[in-house]
């Protein structure tokens, strides 16, 4: 049976066609630029990316043009090949405790979480919009970046601040990056054959969070009300005192709402190291002998090791740290210097490994907590949720 798995920004929309329950890749594609008279379509064939580019003014068009290419190019021979579609969502919410069919009250539920999640919320549901539009008759199914860590405990996820800002409006810790915590988690407790391993996930991508998993269940993880907290990213800043906020904006004269966008866009190894959002090119750099570009990577692995640190403690105990997304999964100095900040823990990297790529361990016979790369598969995850919540 083939899912599709969708995920929607403002301008874009990437899609995965896979062929489940065997987790197969039919095809993959992303539309891009949407709303603009020069957009792209591409859609992989046979291997080769076939471009088209056009206008493209709205997600309706986008996936008038996707369902059209699959048909165009033989993926499929009729709509009714596809069985499901999974959309990710980010912002679920308290209200999404699990995956769930989209129905037009799903839709509002998601629009009423728009103020959590004002940059991604909308988009996700214009591509759901769009989706329902355009495939009536398949069923529909939201996964939420945050449904993952609904498992949290009320002392992990609530912060220290008025408790009505939590009643009227929500402000707790939600996490984000779930379906690739659990994705990977549950891959790690097989690697493991110990259903109550306790982990912790480091998902190092261009954004970045980590997650406590005790038993296959999250029990804290560091991005928070947004994405901008926890450790340092690509251009996040990651935790800092929000008192920053007030004497930027006096200084530079912005608004909070500009120095809240530096803080997202122009932070992290961006911020620090004036060169880069990307870790090729910290790592290039740093080697070079940059001091800014070492102090970016040295305060992110401070960090990470931060949180590695008080998870073991909040879980009492570490089975093993589990490396993940783009740059946990390519960068071995990153690596590394994690686990040498954490060797305290009984951790001894296995250096021959932790060259290597895929999945596979890192730690040597003698280490105390085990360290794995497992790549993510977010789309795989969502492809899962579908066929799961259809079945209930
Ligand atoms: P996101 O999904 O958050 O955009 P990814 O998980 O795709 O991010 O990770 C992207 C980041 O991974 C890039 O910004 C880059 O820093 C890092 N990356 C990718 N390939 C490599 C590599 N070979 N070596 C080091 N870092 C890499």
């Amino acid at each position: 049976m083939k899912i599709m798995a969708v995920n929607a920004g403002s301008s874009s929309l990437k899609f995965q066609l896979l062929e489940m329950p065997s987790e197969e890749v039919i095809t993959s594609g992303l539309v891009e630029r949407i709303g603009y008279y020069n957009a792209n379509f591409s859609i992989k064939v046979n291997g080769e990316k076939v471009v088209v580019t056009k206008e493209i003014l709205d997600h309706k068009v986008a996936v008038e043009l996707v369902v059209e290419g699959l048909l165009k190019h033989h993926i499929i021979e009729s709509l009714d090949d596809i069985k499901g579609v999974g959309h990710r969502v980010v912002q679920g919410g308290e209200i999404f405790k699990d995956s769930v069919i989209i129905t037009d009250e799903v839709v509002d539920q998601i629009r009423s979480l728009n103020d959590l999640a004002p940059l991604h919320n909308p988009a996700n549901i214009t591509g759901i919009e769009a989706f329902r539009k355009a495939l009536p008759q398949i069923i529909q199914v939201a996964v939420f970046d945050t449904t993952f860590h609904q498992t949290m405990e009320e002392d992990a996820y609530m912060y220290a601040t008025p408790y009505e800002w939590y009643v009227k409006y929500g402000v707790r810790k939600y996490g984000f990056h779930g379906t690739s915590h659990q994705f990977v988690s549950e891959r790690a407790i097989q690697l493991l054959d110990n259903p109550k391993a306790k982990l912790v996930i480091c998902h190092l991508g261009n954004g970045a969070s980590l997650c406590a998993v005790d038993g296959g269940k999250s029990v804290d993880t560091s991005m928070g009300l947004t994405p901008l907290e926890g450790i340092p990213m690509g251009t996040r800043s990651g935790n800092i005192d929000p008192s920053v906020l007030m004497l930027i904006s006096d200084k530079e004269d912005k608004t909070f709402a500009q120095v809240l966008d530096e803080l997202n866009k122009k932070s992290g190894y961006l911020g620090v190291s004036g060169i880069s959002n990307d870790s090729r090119d910290i790592i290039r750099e740093m080697e070079n002998g940059n001091h800014r570009a070492k102090l970016a990577h040295t305060i992110q692995i401070k960090r990470i090791a931060d949180y590695i640190g008080s998870y073991y403690v909040y879980m009492g105990g570490l089975d093993a740290i589990i490396f993940t997304a783009g740059i946990g999964e390519n960068a071995p100095e990153v690596r590394a210097h994690v686990l040498d900040a954490v060797k305290v823990l009984g951790v001894e990297i296995d250096h021959e490994e932790n060259k290597k790529r895929g999945e596979h361990l890192i730690t040597t016979k003698n280490s105390k907590v085990k360290a794995y790369i497992i790549p993510t598969n977010e789309e795989v995850m969502i492809a899962r949720e579908v066929l799961r919540i259809e079945k209930l």
